[in-house]
């Protein structure tokens, strides 16, 4: 197998540092396991999107020394691409158009929540629209002991979630028109051929789901492996929408080297001078860590 890995910002803001950590730890798996390293820009949500993020990202990643193997993919260019996924899945009933509101959907859970039952979409439109107009496009989840979906992540152990119990049946294409997600990701990162994906635990809880859908369009599953996200005084994930600041391209050896430090990784007790010593250093102490959380 040749590795393939990447790292997949969301152009909401520039790249700050809880994204620096995952894409540097993409990059020294990649470069561990002597694979190629891609980027992909997921402007999808379009009313997420900044204008010039994305060129603001990708100048940044140059200025830190992570240079991607391939040109970057952009989503947006790709809508054809996620319309035929939905189509192969219409073709098989697992998907359903949708007609509830946010509202409809809260104040059902809500009911739910009094009973002390399930929190998922209830999946009211399984059996048909009821009259009202299809909005969204949903995944149809599994009943019974096909809705637990395992994995063992290389970094947080073996992870189980029952898609039934704890998601319901889930959108892919979204009530204001947008490709969510879910859908994008998994057809991307199947259509790039990636075979490991490694990003922030934020993420973990979306991953069964990716999981469930890969196997519904008969694509292969990667390795997972969820960092731990970066957070902010409060205990909240550092997020462009929480304050996180620009890095400064001018120091890329400061936010890096806190970075490394992040991940636990032991860079010895002289800082690196250099982009490239702190790239070897980094990836032999990465491939070290790994071995030690592999044993
Ligand atoms: N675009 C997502 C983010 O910036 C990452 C998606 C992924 O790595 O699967 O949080």
């Amino acid at each position: 197998m040749t590795y393939r890995g990447r790292f997949a910002p969301s152009p909401t803001g520039p790249l700050h540092f809880g994204s620096l950590v995952s894409a540097l730890a993409s990059w020294l798996d990649a470069r561990a396991h002597r694979g190629a390293w891609l980027v992909r820009i997921e402007d999808i949500d379009g009313p997420r999107t900044v204008p010039g993020a994305a060129e603001d990202i990708l100048t940044t990643l140059e200025r830190f020394g992570l240079h991607a193997d391939e040109p970057p993919v952009w989503q947006s260019q790709r809508m054809a691409r996620y319309q035929q996924a939905l189509e192969q899945l219409q073709a098989t009933c697992l998907v359903y158009p949708c007609g509830c509101t946010r509202k409809e959907i809260a104040d059902s859970l809500l009911h739910a929540h009094a009973r002390n039952t399930t929190l998922a979409y209830p999946g009211t439109c399984r059996t048909g629209l009821h009259g009202k107009p299809a909005r969204a496009w949903r995944l149809r989840v599994p009943d019974g002991d096909a809705a637990v979906i395992t994995f063992d992540d290389r970094w947080q152990g073996p992870q189980t979630q029952n898609l039934a119990a704890e998601v319901g049946d889930f959108v892919l294409r979204r009530a204001d028109d947008q490709w969510a997600y879910q859908l994008a990701v998994v057809v991307d990162d199947a259509d790039a051929g990636i075979t490991h994906i490694v990003r922030g635990a934020d993420l973990m809880d979306s991953t069964a789901r990716q999981i469930y859908l890969q196997r519904c369009l008969g694509v292969a599953t990667p390795e997972y492996l969820h960092v731990p996200v970066v957070t902010n005084e409060h205990g909240e994930k550092l997020s462009k929408q929480n304050g996180a600041t620009a890095l400064d391209c001018d120091k890329p050896l400061d936010a890096l080297g806190a970075a490394a430090l992040h991940l636990g990784l032991d860079l010895g007790s002289e800082p690196p001078a250099t982009l490239e010593n702190f790239y070897s250093a980094a990836t032999a102490a990465w491939a070290k860590l790994m071995k030690i959380r592999a044993s």
